[in-house]
């Protein structure tokens, strides 16, 4: 493209022997410039594009009706709990708070007559904290973000009668990051922060306008970011302002006429998942995930909340967009959803069973790899693996760390011991001495085991999915001399919810510009991390590699902080060892003594919670402390009891052990007798 085609090679015999008129050349900044302000807010949002998004709007009552009950305490109460309170009338413009309380909403919905026969309704709410919208009948159906992000809710087609519907939304009053006074998110949260209802509407969307509004984004992100050299950033700034020349303010059928010049760009298929068949070879996999601190600037309780509403809103969103593949770690947030939102458990089930949810990372949290004792590091993948295999019937192949704090050389002799010969993080590019020389290698543990490692070229692990994120999968890839495949890892983490409807339109129109105008690396979506480390795999060998630890040149001063939860691991690690080692000789022992195994499984997966890579270093909130605490509180009550019932099992007779555990044992029992608390000491 861009220089002459075949039937433009005959002369033209009709070309004017005097110019008709003066025709100017394109100012790129200037043109540049009018691309942002056809749709930016402020002084031109009534001119412009955004002027008509919307075909119609209903606020007021009876359309929107709202009542709210205020949880006591700071309690996070439970759906059925909440409805069976009053709920008082309240309205948009009021303020709720404090940090950290919850608010039940009822909202009741009649969508007027002249929007019940619109295209696509939707509900939009934005309190400017997170949310969770329920049926009714207490199922809960999609997370809400706020401050303009994830604030739509698609109303069901049984909406469309004109008569009242009723939902209820969970209100946290915390932001996606907690609750940081002013922009630093890492400093102390503030306890009182309230926050405004700004709206609470049914909106009539237009497609059109919606659609167009990605289009010039993208085409307008070429103009940008294409080098100035080359004929397609050219051709990127002419389509956008043939575009807002062919826009007409109040005019439908004029969006219609400026979505036909995008195609020009961007092809004629990004209007669905079409888009990625064309067969053409691809470079850059796109995976959608959702990276939930399991505790960092919120507690765990928060996070339990987090997953339902993240995970919630990908199975909506993959009925929505088949081309959705959804990857997502830590099986303590898989089990936290099973017991406290079943609904939304079978729901990712259902969508994992179909090949499109996917559970990966194998271990229990995404857990610090410096700290934790080298059983604990086996019992992560241990736990994890087993949770995965037995509510969804398989074990994972890829470890998954993309954001913890630098990599033990034992990980990837673990990793292949578990079953997994694969591994993804991206942390190292965060490094301020030293850049990380590749991107897909061999990493090798000290005994020689080995897994193939990819670090996403993008750089991080919450992608926008914009144009340049597509752009720099290729350019800062490091080791195109083996491989120039990457993968895009994409979606809002933590309160984001994961990837949005916009991030999966802006990838249908970067896939369309490669097809139709190349030069941008050629996105895939619709396969999973494991297809993706499949094809590295069989070009493993000869792939340069990277002998011991993956050190993290950052956050180095966690490791200095939070002693008392440092020391509770480490006891607790120790104390662990002690008492399944007496467990075991009582089991031996005594046929009628029965192993307590879920004991000592929730003794240890509160010690792999408390690992997870904000939590055990030292980088989360003082209100996740007071919790890990607590966490750790309840584990130390089980240990005496744990310790007394095995004890009783020793008969005098029985009191020879085994002979290989002797030392041990004889060792414990002498430190038992002189401190009734078990103790360090009593390790060989
Ligand atoms: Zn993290």
């Amino acid at each position: 493209m861009g220089g002459e085609t075949p039937s433009q090679k005959k002369p033209r015999s009709d070309y004017p022997v005097l110019a008709p008129k003066p025709v100017g050349q394109l100012i790129s900044n200037i043109y540049k410039e009018r691309i942002n302000q056809f749709s930016a807010r402020g002084q031109w949002e009534n001119n412009n594009l955004l002027a008509m998004m919307n075909e119609g709007v209903a606020s007021d009552e009876p359309h929107i009706q709202l009542g709210v009950w205020d949880a006591p305490d700071l309690t996070r109460p439970t759906f059925k709990d909440a409805v069976s309170h009053d709920f008082k009338k309240t309205s948009v413009g009021s303020w709720f708070g404090p940090s950290w309380s919850t608010h039940w909403f009822k909202v009741t919905l009649k969508v007027p007559g002249d929007l019940l026969d619109k295209r696509l309704l939707e509900l939009h709410w934005d309190a400017n904290n997170e949310g969770l919208i329920w049926t009714d009948d207490g199922k809960p159906l999609q997370g809400l973000t706020g401050g303009g992000e994830r604030i739509e809710w698609v109303l069901p087609e049984s909406f469309r009668d004109g008569e009242e519907h009723t939902i209820y939304i969970e209100m946290a009053c915390n932001g996606m990051f907690g609750n940081a006074p002013g922009g630093d998110l890492i400093q102390p949260p503030d306890p009182n922060k309230f926050f405004r209802l700004d709206r609470a509407e049914i909106v009539a969307v237009n497609p059109d306008a919606r659609q167009l509004y990605i289009d010039i984004w993208i085409i307008g992100d070429a103009a940008r970011e294409f080098p100035s050299d080359s004929w397609e950033q050219h051709k990127a700034l002419k389509t956008c302002n043939e575009i807002i020349e062919a826009f007409e303010l109040g005019n439908k059928e004029s969006l219609k006429t400026c979505r036909k010049i995008a195609e020009q760009y961007i092809g004629p298929n990004v209007n669905s998942a079409k888009v990625y068949d064309s067969g053409k070879e691809v470079v850059v996999s796109g995976i959608g995930h959702c990276h939930i601190d399991s505790c960092w600037l919120w507690p765990f309780a928060e996070t339990k909340r987090k997953a339902a509403r993240s995970w919630s809103n990908q199975c909506d969103l993959m009925d929505r967009y088949p081309e959705l593949n959804f990857s997502c770690s830590q099986a303590q947030q898989y089990k936290w959803l099973k017991e406290l939102y079943p609904y939304i458990f079978d729901r990712v089930k259902k969508k994992v069973a179909e090949g499109r949810f996917h559970p990966i990372g194998g271990s229990w949290v995404e857990h610090d790899t410096n700290m934790p004792s080298g059983e604990s590091l086996v019992r992560q993948f241990l736990y994890g693996q087993r949770f995965y295999e037995s509510n969804f019937g398989s074990r994972c192949q890829t470890f998954w760390l993309p954001d913890t704090f630098g990599y033990s050389s034992q990980l990837p002799q673990l990793c292949r011991q578990s079953g997994m010969t694969r591994f993804l993080t991206q942390k190292l590019s965060w490094n301020n001495i030293n850049k990380f020389p590749h991107t897909t290698f061999n990493w090798v543990a000290l005994d020689g085991s080995q897994v193939v490692c990819h670090m996403p070229p993008s750089e991080t692990y919450t992608a926008e999915a914009h144009f340049g994120d597509v752009k720099r999968s290729m350019s800062q890839h490091k080791s195109l001399d083996q491989d120039a495949t990457s993968m895009l890892v994409f979606g809002k983490g933590d309160g984001g919810g994961g990837p949005t409807w916009q991030h999966l339109e802006k990838l249908r129109r970067c896939r369309g510009i490669s097809d139709t105008v190349g030069l941008l690396p050629r996105v895939h979506m619709g396969n999973s991390v494991d297809d993706f480390f499949d094809r590295l795999e069989l070009k493993a060998d000869s792939f340069v590699t990277w002998y011991g630890e993956l050190y993290f040149e950052l956050h180095r001063g966690t490791y200095t902080t939070q002693s008392n939860n440092k020391r509770n691991n480490r006891k607790s690690e120790f104390v662990l060892r002690d008492l399944e080692l007496l467990a075991t000789i009582a089991s031996l022992k005594d046929k009628s003594y029965k192993y307590p195994k879920k004991d000592f499984d929730d003794m240890w997966e509160s010690v792999l919670l408390c690992q997870f890579h904000d939590c055990l270093p030292g980088s989360s909130i003082r209100m996740a402390y007071d919790e890990s605490d607590e966490v750790s509180r309840r584990t130390t009550g089980k240990w005496s009891y744990t310790r007394a019932n095995s004890l009783s099992s020793f008969t005098p007779n029985s009191l020879r052990p085994p002979k290989s555990s002797s030392k041990i044992f004889r060792r414990y029992l002498a430190s038992s007798r002189s401190n009734p608390q078990l103790s360090p000491t009593v390790l060989p």
